[in-house]
């Protein structure tokens, strides 16, 4: 049996034209001597009546502290109910699908509820079905626990479904169809001459993915590298190749053109950070003082990122509507810390950062060229960070994609 896994975005099924172009893919993968394996997101965006953030608010509106083993309940319908409707509209066609909820399709996960991790798959009711020539739909974003319980994988928990299934059935390749053509270099909402990446390595699109490219999430890529199953991200209303994300290294005969002559891949941004600054020059015991600091933020489990520690200063960024409650137990803690709202963190990404020199100082000058002041900055091997505020993401973003030609 060659098994495909196709897993179609919320935006993909949003109305039924949508649905047909999508149920129109799934025949053609029939056609091919492919057997499918279709992940499902719920229909539509914030705001459209079967999206998962409808589902929230509609409870969290009546009761802020909504329990969350009922909230995974809840929220595990979105999928159900477009995972339904595409049952139908693959019968319309003469395509036998059957539908199966996260649970029914044996991914077995851990009790974290609202954000658990997949521990185990067993596929077996899945290949029972395929063998019988039919298509399986599954929902994405939710398992079960050992003991029966519904729970969902967090944002993004669609891409980890196709993945970990992907893996399980040791597929040909996971297709990820979304609203664009591929990954591309920066956010198309954003940079207008966006490219699109043909093949890019698992290892950059981690990077990516974990700095704030909201096209496909970390986790996924995670999983399908485990198992070296290739990564396909496309549209799905084209029939443009779209990425193919592998396995790939500069040194290997494969792609080595592509993706060794890049120094950066791409480009990617989080918005809606505080960045936090606490004075520590008083402090007699510094590292003491810093110890306190992270140990707070852990107990209240407040994640951190940019984090620098200097002898005058520890500084930090948390997510916006976390910033409050941090600030809170730091003042608790006698510390007299300094809030920054609305911030950004743009990353540059690449493979190549490392071995290239001057890289900093191009992405230097070309944000003051463009009046962007950087707030904080960091690097490692593959990704070199810059804070900027808010008001200065979108020029940030533009002003470095031109400087690294990444549009060419
Ligand atoms: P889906 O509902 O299909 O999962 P998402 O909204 O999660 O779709 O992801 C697709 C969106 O990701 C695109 O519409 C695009 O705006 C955004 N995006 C962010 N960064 C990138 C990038 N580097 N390349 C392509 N798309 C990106
Ligand atoms: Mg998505």
């Amino acid at each position: 049996m060659r098994i495909l896994v196709q897993k179609f975005g919320g935006t993909s099924l949003a109305n039924p034209e949508r649905r047909a172009q999508v149920a129109a893919k799934i025949s053609e993968t029939v056609s091919h001597g492919y057997s499918p394996v279709v992940v499902v997101s719920a229909i539509g965006r914030s705001g459209d009546p079967y999206a998962t953030d409808t589902f929230i608010k509609m409870v969290s509106s009546i009761y802020s502290e909504f329990p969350k083993r009922e909230m995974d309940l809840l929220i595990s319908c979105g999928e159900v109910i477009s995972g339904a409707v595409l049952v139908s509209t693959l019968q319309s066609l003469g395509l036998e699908a059957v539908l199966f909820t996260g649970a029914q399709a044996g991914i077995i996960t851990n009790n974290c509820f609202g954000d658990a991790k997949i521990i185990r798959v067993e596929p077996g009711k899945i290949i029972k079905e395929l063998e019988e020539g039919k298509v399986v739909i599954v929902t994405g974003f939710q398992g079960v626990t050992e003991d029966g319980q519904i729970t969902t994988l967090g944002r993004g928990g669609s891409d980890t479904t196709a993945a970990a299934l992907g893996v399980a059935l040791n597929a040909e390749a996971i297709d990820i169809y979304t609203d664009v053509e591929g990954i591309m270099t920066a956010d198309p909402r954003i940079v207008e001459d966006a490219k699109i990446l043909e093949v890019v390595s698992y290892n950059d699109i981690c990077h990516l993915a974990h700095q704030g490219a909201k096209i496909i999430h970390p986790r996924a890529v995670e999983i399908a590298m485990q198992k070296n199953i290739p990564l396909r991200v496309k549209c799905a209303f084209t029939d443009a190749p779209g990425t193919l994300v592998t396995c790939m290294q500069p040194d290997m005969s494969v792609g080595s053109d592509i993706i060794g002559d890049r120094i950066i891949t791409g480009i990617a941004h989080t918005p809606n950070l505080t960045q936090i600054k606490i004075d520590i020059q008083n402090e007699e015991n510094k590292s003491q003082a810093a110890k306190k600091i992270f140990k707070g933020m852990a107990l209240a489990d407040i994640s951190v990122d940019f984090i620098s520690v200097q002898p005058e200063n520890v500084l930090y960024t948390v997510r916006d509507e976390l910033a409050d409650k941090a600030l809170n137990i730091l003042k608790n803690m006698g510390f007299e810390p300094e809030a920054l709202p609305n911030c950004a963190k743009i990353a540059l990404v690449g493979g190549g950062i490392a071995d290239v020199p001057g890289v900093m100082a191009n992405m230097v000058e070309a944000l003051a060229e463009s009046g962007v002041e950087i707030l904080q900055s960091a690097d490692s091997h593959t990704t070199i960070w810059v804070l900027v505020t808010k008001e200065h993401m979108v020029a940030a973003v533009k002003s470095l994609h031109q400087k690294f030609q990444l549009g060419k």
